[in-house]
């Protein structure tokens, strides 16, 4: 049985001030949630106060990235253990906005995926297609070569703790969010990849969580198909109360 694991990614939003006064009101609103699993990924300033103030409660700290070095010369860059540190659990990697907008290339992408499970992290891999390739009949060919060079070389029980993202380009801060029956098809297709990788059993207990204008309105219907394990919501995870619609969905 997969838990449903409803994620929030801040992106570059919040100051550490701003951060306590949401995750103070945050635990308020999703107390006695115990059915899904709830992840929250602050900007880096924040993540040690958040660490520590969600310390014994059940929301998760995600971090937006990670390097593959335990430490180095790598300016501008945090490491694995430098998030752990700070109390994260999960990482995200891969994020379309890393890939458009900063360039990571899938060896990129790989490394860092690396570097958190050295650390006894837990990698989010984003994968997703751009308007363009869907237009051109793309998807599936862009998805198995994002999922197959993210998760080359490593054994099924490395990946322990693995969830991926399908986060189609076009649907993140657009408004326009897939179809359920389109998100459906894409994890259902990347279940399979990990099937022909790491064997149908592995496939079947890996999270794939559904990104892109994901808001309470359509959050039930993506949660209602069979291979959509949760979500990962940019915008409307800012606001508490609105995120807090989203995880109690149902
Ligand atoms: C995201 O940033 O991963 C995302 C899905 O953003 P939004 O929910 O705003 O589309």
């Amino acid at each position: 049985m997969r838990k449903p694991l409803i994620a929030g990614n801040w992106k570059m939003h919040k100051t550490v001030s701003e951060t306590l006064a949401y995750l103070r009101r945050f635990r308020e609103l999703v107390a006695g949630v115990e059915d899904r699993e709830i992840m929250i990924a602050p900007p880096f300033t924040a993540l040690y106060m958040a660490g520590q103030e969600l310390a014994g409660s059940h929301i998760r700290l995600g971090a937006q990235n990670a390097h593959w070095a335990e430490s180095g010369a790598f300016t501008g860059e945090i490491s694995p253990l430098m998030l752990k540190e700070c109390g994260v659990t999960y990482v995200i990697l891969g994020h379309s906005e890393r890939r458009h907008i900063f360039g990571e290339t899938d060896e990129m992408i790989r490394q860092r995926l690396s570097g958190v499970l050295s650390a006894g992290l837990k990698p989010i891999l984003c994968v997703g297609e751009t308007l363009e390739e869907r237009e051109a009949g793309r998807t599936m060919e862009v998805l198995e070569t994002q999922v197959r060079s993210a998760l080359s070389g490593f054994s099924a029980a490395e990946l322990q703790g693995l969830v991926i993202a399908y986060e189609p380009v076009w649907a993140i801060g657009t408004g326009r969010t897939a179809t359920p029956e389109t998100a459906q098809e894409a994890h259902a297709y990347i279940r399979g990849l990990l099937g022909d990788l790491f064997g149908k059993d592995r496939a079947a207990e890996v999270r794939i969580l559904y990104g892109g204008s994901v808001k309470p309105e359509n959050i039930a219907s993506l949660m209602a198909q069979p291979d959509v394990d949760g979500a990962l919501v940019g915008g409307a995870s800012l606001d508490p109360e609105t995120f807090a619609r989203i995880v109690k969905y149902g």
